[in-house]
């Protein structure tokens, strides 16, 4: 934790992207990287890049560029990589089971644990290897969890919350449309598809990229 508070939050946001993309850059066999390349595959500005770098503690050298081993190491130390966190879901409608059955392979530390649902045709389902128990079971179930993802109806939301938080739960990732109010030391994200996808095509028609120069 201890040097992380010292990136950027613009930074800190880049860097499950950067972990990404070195990574495969490695299991391509690839030793080094530059700036460059690294620009034009991630489409992110040369300058920001080494900027970011220089927090990682990793300094370019001219006409050699970046030694992706050590960037994969700090990356993984800083995401925690090697430490599993346990998540766990709530509401296996269409887009709750969606996520059960992503399940978000590709980050090795984040894994749904559990689901949990107040229909009782859904609960004792395995989905995508993840069981799924009533919501009434949720306070018994849970330990050592922090982190929750909301796919419950807009009107549950809050209720669901203040259980989670009562819980423990300290992050919270906000699929549903709903405001939902936490205490201060709770973090939430929130991802409303329907307005991400408005604003897309709202962006697309007054703003088009075109008419930017
Ligand atoms: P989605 O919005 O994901 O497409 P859906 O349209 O299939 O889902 P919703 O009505 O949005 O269904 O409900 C999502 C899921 O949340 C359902 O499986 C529903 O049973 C579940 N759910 C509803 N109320 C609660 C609750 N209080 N606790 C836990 N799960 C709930």
């Amino acid at each position: 934790m201890g040097n992380q508070h010292k990136i950027p939050q613009a930074t800190a946001k880049r860097l499950p992207l950067y972990y990404r993309f070195l990574n495969n850059l490695h299991i391509q066999g690839k030793a080094r990287v530059s700036s460059k390349q690294l620009s034009d595959a991630m489409k992110i500005d040369s300058a920001t890049i080494r900027r970011d770098f220089s927090y990682f503690g990793a300094l370019g050298k001219k006409g050699y560029g970046y030694n992706v081993e050590y960037l994969l190491g700090f990356f993984r130390k800083t995401l925690d990589q090697d430490e599993n966190t346990p998540v766990i879901l709530i509401g296996v409608g269409n887009l709750g089971t969606a996520f059960l059955n992503y399940n978000f392979t590709k980050n090795n530390n984040t894994k749904i644990e559990m689901a949990f649902d107040a229909d009782h045709a859904k609960v004792g389902e395995i989905i995508g290897n993840i069981p799924v128990h009533h919501i009434d079971e949720l306070e018994e179930m849970m330990e050592n969890i922090s982190v929750a993802i909301l796919t419950v109806p807009v009107t549950e939301a809050q209720g669901i919350t203040d259980r989670l938080v009562e819980c423990g739960v300290t992050g919270i990732l906000n699929f549903t449309p709903a405001r939902i109010t936490v205490p201060e030391h709770v973090r939430v994200h929130h991802i409303d598809l329907a307005v991400e996808l408005q604003s897309l095509v709202y962006f697309m028609k007054h703003y088009p990229l075109d008419d930017e120069g």
